[in-house]
């Protein structure tokens, strides 16, 4: 891994992209490419991150098996160029997406961290920031210049998944996921942590 880690966010769509217009009330898309001035926090992570966005921000609900090869396929293509990825999507189907990823990757060495929110990034009380931030930062931790996440995961207030064991839960809590037959892959507190003995490992 390099020394200033190099962050890929693919965003396909979902709740965490929007940001509400408080005059009508509407929700509209939030320019990714602007992520670190609208989220400032970002520049403290030691890491380069870049942004794709999706044409048109995808809804779970019009989630398909195009999109899990378009988000696949950005992976791929950029796979070389990054140390870690970030896809964000709608929550009501991302354990579905990230299990299907998952199993379209073989031998990955690099983590690919799902996440999204249940209240718009752009929300007063909004989850969106603190799970963006810990996955990138999740996502830029290594050892001996190793990441040390090499899978798909799902992370999601304070906790990391693995993403093929995950179901949602809960559709009004911040803890919306949970993964009942297989223990968190990071617990993110005071400091974060990884539990290893879980990890895959290659
Ligand atoms: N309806 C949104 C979705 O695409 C909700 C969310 O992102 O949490 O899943």
């Amino acid at each position: 891994m390099s020394n200033t880690p190099k962050i890929l966010i693919v965003y396909t769509g979902g709740t965490i992209g929007m940001v509400k217009d408080y005059k009508t009330g509407a929700l509209k898309a939030f320019d990714f490419s602007q992520i670190s001035s609208k989220i400032p926090e970002l520049q403290q992570l030691n890491c380069e991150i870049s942004t794709i966005s999706f044409d048109e921000a995808i809804d779970s609900s019009n989630m398909n098996v195009n999109y899990y090869i378009d988000i696949a396929q950005i992976i791929a293509d950029n796979y070389e160029q990054f140390d870690g990825f970030v896809v964000l999507t709608g929550s009501d189907t991302m354990s579905y997406t990230s299990s299907a990823i998952s199993f379209m990757f073989e031998n990955l060495q690099k983590p690919v961290i799902f996440t999204g929110s249940q209240l718009p990034i752009g929300d007063l009380r909004t989850d969106a920031k603190e799970n963006l931030i810990t996955s990138i930062q999740i996502a830029s931790t290594s050892e001996n210049r190793k990441p040390v996440i090499q899978e798909v995961g799902l992370y999601f207030e304070y906790k990391l998944y693995r993403a093929n064991r995950t179901t949602k839960i809960n559709a009004e809590q911040f803890e919306a996921f949970a993964s009942m037959n297989y223990p968190p892959l990071v617990v993110s507190g005071v400091h974060l942590n990884f539990n290893h003995p879980v990890l895959f490992k290659h």
